[in-house]
């Protein structure tokens, strides 16, 4: 895991910096997840939330996660480029989206979630772990 821990939205308003090499990632077949990432399953790499540095400006939304937990979504107010979520029952954990990462590559997932939630058209890699909902 050599790449560079860094990321930036699609214009570069935001950017930032982890520590820290992701602590897991896992693809994740939400409803809201599939709002986040034009249909597909979304890619987040779990990382510690005081491992970040970031700078820039970012908006936030929050609503209630498939799961009922409120989500903190937060994304660049200029591209609008999917960057960080938060939960509280997780106040120490950042879920960074894979996409806005300088090296994607950091984020592999280990399993997928939420794959009940999935069209039938969604590609689910069957080398993975899935899960029909929220992991327990
Ligand atoms: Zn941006
Ligand atoms: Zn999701």
């Amino acid at each position: 895991m050599s790449g560079a821990l860094t990321g930036r939205c699609l214009c570069g308003a935001v950017r930032f910096s982890l520590a820290a090499p992701p602590l897991a990632a896992r693809a994740c077949w939400c409803r809201t997840c599939q709002y986040l990432s034009s249909g597909n399953a979304s890619v987040g790499a779990i990382f510690r939330r005081t491992d970040l540095t970031l700078t820039g400006e970012t908006a936030e939304f929050t609503s209630a996660a498939d799961s009922g937990t409120p989500v903190r979504r937060r994304f660049c107010p200029r591209c609008g480029t999917p960057l960080f979520a938060e939960a509280p029952n997780a106040p120490d954990l950042l879920l960074v989206r894979a996409g806005a990462l300088d090296d994607p590559e950091l984020a592999r997932p280990e399993s997928t979630i939420w794959t009940g939630s999935a069209p039938a058209w969604g590609l689910i890699d069957p080398g993975l772990p899935r899960c029909e909902g929220q992991p327990s």
